[in-house]
């Protein structure tokens, strides 16, 4: 018999759900958390060097080892140069480049993977935009799982590469990571493979919460005052604030603050969430033809929109928008400020930071950390 100190509960009307293969609130139709019981401040976290090392706050049952390639545990370089160029007091780049393939994707991955192979599916399906998909085709590797991907034909050549060089089954597709949604569903229905979508899922969140743990632990059990987060599905930015609730709720911050200001960086392209929060609505509309070369911000209708726009309601937050000129121009002078090897999503996360100081939206005293959530390689074609 394994016990677990947590249950699976809906994010909205706190509806239990059952550990395994688990989707949507079956009642609501919201995304589904794992809730925990708290950890208190000073628990010993787990002895290894990688995001299993939050152990306890993840959804693991007695004994289990993780499917784990080493993700997380990122750097966080502080850039001078930067932070007066965007005209904040301090600024911190957390490199998630620095990942297994080249992004952020590997944590929730790592996370969802994990919990599948415990509960025997037959293969994984996913629909991406591109790094989600990679860094799946790895983790199904790692655990000897079969997977099917679906992405848009324009993703960038070297995303779609590494999907298909750790032998996943790759299937291109003409539409965005809408339609590669509604394929994977049907396969799923069709062959009982079990469908891994941004927040239909309930685990990948919990990989990428491991990011606000480790932005905590590298600021001494303390938040910043700003965090910078290219937006999508909304994964990363959700996992991050959940993160930090459950640090709190443990007693582990000190410095008073429990959240940051968050400032969600779309492109002008696609931005159903900055454009829901302009409106001062509490969901977002799908967003018509979304284009960008930002792929990983080619989301038109985010599962987390609730969520993103109660975070940004909750913390004062900002969302708001960047041009592809200003993502080029912006990824280009991060890498060479830094050394960093910026995705175009982290060129859009400073170009809105910079707007968003220059509007008085963020303060010029603020000490800032913005996420390169993914690798500049994969976009060399
Ligand atoms: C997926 C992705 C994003 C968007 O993250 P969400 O969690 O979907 O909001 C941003 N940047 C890169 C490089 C990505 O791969």
């Amino acid at each position: 018999m394994t016990t677990a100190s947590w249950t699976l509960r809906c994010s909205a009307c706190d509806t239990e759900a059952a550990f395994e293969r688990a989707s949507l609130c079956t009642a609501c139709g919201q995304p589904l958390f794992a809730r925990y019981q708290s950890v208190p401040a000073g628990t010993p976290l787990a002895p290894r060097w990688d995001m299993w090392r939050y152990a306890p706050f993840m959804p693991l049952l007695g004994g289990e080892v993780p499917v784990s390639l080493g993700e997380g545990l990122t750097p966080l370089i502080e850039s001078t140069s930067l932070a007066a160029a965007v005209g904040v007091r301090k600024l911190f780049i957390k490199d998630e480049a620095q990942n297994p393939t080249g992004s952020f994707k590997a944590r929730g991955m790592s996370a969802a993977v994990t919990r599948a192979k415990a509960a025997g599916v037959p293969g994984i399906v996913v629909p991406t935009a591109g790094n989600a998909g990679a860094a799946l085709a790895a983790y199904a590797a790692a655990a000897g799982l079969k997977v099917r991907v679906y992405a848009p034909r324009t993703t960038p050549r070297p995303i779609l590469d590494t999907i298909e060089a750790f032998g996943a089954e790759l299937i291109r597709i003409d539409g965005h990571i809408g339609d590669a949604g509604k394929l994977t569903l049907a396969y799923a229905a069709e062959t009982g493979y079990f469908a891994i979508s941004t927040l239909r899922e309930p685990y990948r969140v919990e990989g990428m919460k491991t990011m606000g743990f480790e932005l905590a632990e590298q600021f001494g059990w303390r938040v910043p005052d700003v965090v910078v987060y290219p937006t999508g599905g909304g994964e990363g930015t959700v996992g991050i604030w959940k993160a930090l609730q459950e640090l709190a709720a443990g007693g582990w911050l000190s410095g008073g603050r429990v959240q940051p200001q968050y400032v969600v960086a779309q492109a002008a392209g696609c931005a159903p969430i900055a454009r829901a929060f302009d409106a001062g609505a509490d969901k977002a509309e799908p967003w018509v033809d979304p284009i960008t070369y930002a792929s990983g911000l080619r989301v038109p209708s985010p599962l987390g929109d609730r969520l993103v726009l109660r975070i940004l309601r909750e913390t004062d937050g900002v969302a708001a928008t960047a041009s592809e000129e200003a993502i080029r121009e912006w990824t280009y002078r991060l890498a060479c400020a830094t050394g960093i090897d910026a995705a175009p999503e982290d060129g859009c996360a400073l170009a809105v930071l910079r707007d968003a100081v220059a509007a008085g939206r963020v303060r010029a005293d603020a000490e800032v950390v913005v996420f390169n959530t993914g690798s500049g390689a994969s976009y060399r074609a």
